[in-house]
């Protein structure tokens, strides 16, 4: 098979050619790298390319399906987004202030995808701590939208969906904090899972907010997502909010198909200011759901949602603020060599190691947090997240799952919000509610403007990854969205 063909596979087709020995994993691992080395240039994806490290694993993984050992995920390669330990690979999260670290110890989740003998090619480029919503927050580069070089690829976890919209690995891990996976994943045209609040362990993800952070999988169609859902969720006693409820086998009702399901749409996330053909490709998307056998409930509403912005940037920059106070320059990481004394030092080390962006997020968090307004803003923050998320508890006591775009906007270009920092936070308005309630939603392919991709959302209850996906996968079966590949020209 030609390896630009090798690069355009699934998780569960590459798996059937491996299983019958048709293609080798080291075939498949040099044709992502060879694909990375020919599109890098243009899209920057990637901060760290394991190229050595990648091709040791693959020839592990082969002589694994020699003697007849394969699992989903062997032999297969993937990109992660640098916001997860890897052992002996850095771990930046896109910072000057971790530039040259290297993690002692690996992710629980890729301890899992190793346990597989998964294929990990390298770590991909993200805003500076997951704070961003354009990957234009790195320290080093920003990330290129496939389908468009002058657009933004959505972030944080730009460099893995562009990665995968790009072929440049068959699919990647994100982070999603307020919209991180799903947003990237709606303006790449791939498909990005963020999983319920506990269901996958973020031991060894770097904290950014800890209430809100999960892992989760971008990949190019559903199936693989349950996939990989299979591979990373569960319970680990080193993270204490992960929840020991087993794990669902997530592939299991992909074919079930949606007949009466009720699907609510909620009308506050049709928000003004929408861009036409966003509006006009989910009432499209939303027929063929109802086509396909499901209930439309047209008259769901969740008041509280016009808060959703305001409380998470109380909440995520408090916890912000409280979990980057550990890079002092003392421990690991980037150190200002030349203080005078431990005061300095620390000021210095943290004036030229993070960016304006997490600054900024450090300062709204300290000023929510400290005596006097604490009350008034992160306490009352907290008390809209309990509003929010009963009104969710109460809109599932009638509906299966909710529909709603993943972003006002298809992509932007670069440089039209960097310097605005309202815009870019607003450009996360359908995404962060679901954090704040803690439940899961997935992003998949919905159309097109312009040849800009457009995104669909599906939010459900606590631990319905498993719905989420099967109507996702029936949407998916009845659409040709997923199948578009970007040409990247340019
Ligand atoms: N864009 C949001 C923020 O900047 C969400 C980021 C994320 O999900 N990591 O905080």
């Amino acid at each position: 098979m030609p390896s630009n063909r090798l690069c355009q596979l699934t998780i569960r087709q590459a798996h059937e050619l491996l299983k019958h020995r048709e293609i080798s994993s080291v075939e498949l691992t040099r044709a992502a790298l060879e694909r990375i080395a020919d599109v890098e240039n243009r899209i920057h994806a990637c901060l760290t390319i394991a190229e050595e490290t990648a091709l040791r694993q693959a020839k592990e993984a082969d002589s694994h399906i020699r003697d007849g050992n394969i699992a989903p995920l062997t032999g297969i390669p993937a990109l992660i987004k640098d916001v997860m330990c890897t052992k002996g690979i850095r771990t930046t999260c896109a910072s000057k202030m971790l530039e040259n670290f290297v993690p002692p110890y690996d992710a629980r989740v890729i301890e899992k995808l190793k346990v597989q003998k998964a294929v990990i090619l390298g770590k991909t480029n993200m805003d500076e701590f997951a704070m961003g919503s354009s990957n234009e927050h790195s320290a080093f580069f920003p990330t290129h939208n496939p389908w468009d070089l002058s657009c933004v690829p959505g972030g944080s976890s730009g460099g893995s969906a562009a990665g995968v919209a790009a072929d440049e690995a068959i699919y990647a891990l994100g982070s999603d904090t307020g919209g991180s996976i799903r947003l990237p994943a709606g303006f790449c045209n791939v498909v990005g899972l963020k999983p319920t609040y506990g269901r996958v362990s973020r031991f060894g993800l770097v904290a950014f907010a800890s209430s809100l952070d999960q892992i989760g999988p971008l990949t190019k169609d559903v199936t693989d997502s349950a996939w990989v859902m299979n591979a990373i969720a569960g319970f680990d006693s080193r993270d204490s909010t992960s929840v020991p409820y087993p794990v669902p086998d997530y592939t299991g009702q992909l074919i079930s198909g949606i007949k009466g399901m009720r699907i609510g749409i909620p009308k506050e996330y049709f928000v003004e200011g929408m861009q036409s053909e966003v509006r006009e490709a989910l009432g499209v998307a939303i027929r063929k759901l109802e086509e396909l056998g499901a209930e439309i409930d047209w008259e769901v509403s969740l008041p509280h949602t016009k808060y959703a912005l305001a409380a998470y940037y109380i909440l995520a920059p408090s916890e912000a603020s409280a979990n980057l106070a550990r890079y002092d320059g003392v421990k690991y990481g980037f150190s200002y060599p030349n203080a005078n004394n431990v005061i300095q030092a620390i000021e210095k080390t943290r004036q030229f190691g993070f960016g304006p962006e997490v600054k900024r997020r450090i300062m709204l968090g300290t000023y929510a947090l400290s005596a006097g307004y604490y009350d008034a803003y992160y306490v009352k923050a907290q008390k809209v997240r309990t509003l929010i998320k009963q009104e969710f508890d109460r809109v599932f006591e009638r509906c299966d799952a909710l529909v709603t775009p993943i972003s006002p906007t298809a992509a932007f270009k670069i440089g039209e919000k960097v310097d605005d920092p309202l815009q870019m936070y607003l450009t996360d308005v359908c995404t962060l509610p679901i954090n704040i309630a803690g439940i899961p939603a997935i992003s998949i392919p919905a159309g097109f403007c312009n040849n800009l991709p457009i995104g669909m959302q599906i939010i459900g209850k606590p631990f319905s990854e498993e719905i989420l996906l099967r109507i996702a996968f029936a949407y998916e079966q009845a659409t040709d969205w997923h199948k578009r590949k970007p040409a990247i020209t340019g």
